[in-house]
């Protein structure tokens, strides 16, 4: 008989999804070994919540690809003690992935249901001592306890917002979709003082990223 237990399921989306797109970042896999993701989606079956896509949360929004999850999670290169800034914490699979790596993650969610949710999963799996969740506009970041040594936004951004770059840390990285709503580029920006690079990733489809410093509805 088939085993589709979740540790299974797992073990066979590292594989299958992962591991064959070329990711290899040991501590990347590590990390989304050790996260049940099926624990994040209670509104989905087992097989839907490892399926290789992106799969609905609530109002309309969704939870990233695992394969997306994983890329984004490399390209953010987070240590151990790393203070981490997450925009878009959806029902918060990502940000566990982000304590799992070792960063103390400050994450910001516009829609409260969804922040609701992400806070009770992330304490029922034992996270919350290394997640402060804040519900609000996340293009205005969170300045009360930055500066940041990584910057992950997970939603679609027409730009790098601005306050978002002033509560970089120097050497810091930020990684992004950005460009036009209906497909961005993952983008990874880095900080030297106030000399900035930029190295372009993969073609993406984010959902949008609405506040102040980003889309208008
Ligand atoms: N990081 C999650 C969710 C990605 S979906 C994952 O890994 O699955 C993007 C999320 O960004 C949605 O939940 C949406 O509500 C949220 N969002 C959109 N605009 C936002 C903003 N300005 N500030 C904070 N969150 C925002």
């Amino acid at each position: 008989m088939d085993d589709f237990s979740p540790d299974t399921l797992t073990r066979r989306m590292i594989r299958e999804q992962i591991v064959s797109r070329g990711m290899a970042d040991p501590r990347v896999l590590t990390a989304l070994s050790r996260v049940p993701r099926h624990v994040f989606l209670p509104h989905l079956t087992w097989e839907e919540a490892y399926a290789d896509k992106a799969v609905p949360s609530l109002d309309g929004q969704t939870v990233s690809q695992p394969y997306i999850v994983a890329l984004m999670s490399g390209l953010l290169d987070v240590h151990p003690g790393h203070r981490v800034l997450e925009i878009g914490t959806g029902l918060g699979y990502q940000t566990a992935i982000l304590v799992e790596l070792g960063g103390q993650v400050v994450t910001v969610e516009s829609n409260p249901r969804l922040a609701h949710c992400a806070l009770a999963t992330l304490t029922q799996l034992g996270c919350a001592d290394r997640v402060t969740i804040v519900t609000g506009d996340g293009t205005l970041g969170y300045a009360a306890l930055s500066p940041y040594d990584r910057i992950l936004v997970t939603a679609a951004a027409p730009h790098v917002p601005t306050v978002l770059k002033q509560q970089l840390a120097d050497e810091g990285l930020i990684v992004i979709p950005e460009g036009p709503r209906d497909v961005q580029q993952l983008r990874t920006y880095q900080r030297r003082g106030d000399a900035w690079t930029r190295r372009d990733g993969i073609s993406c489809r984010f959902v949008p990223l609405i506040g102040g410093d980003g889309w208008r509805m």
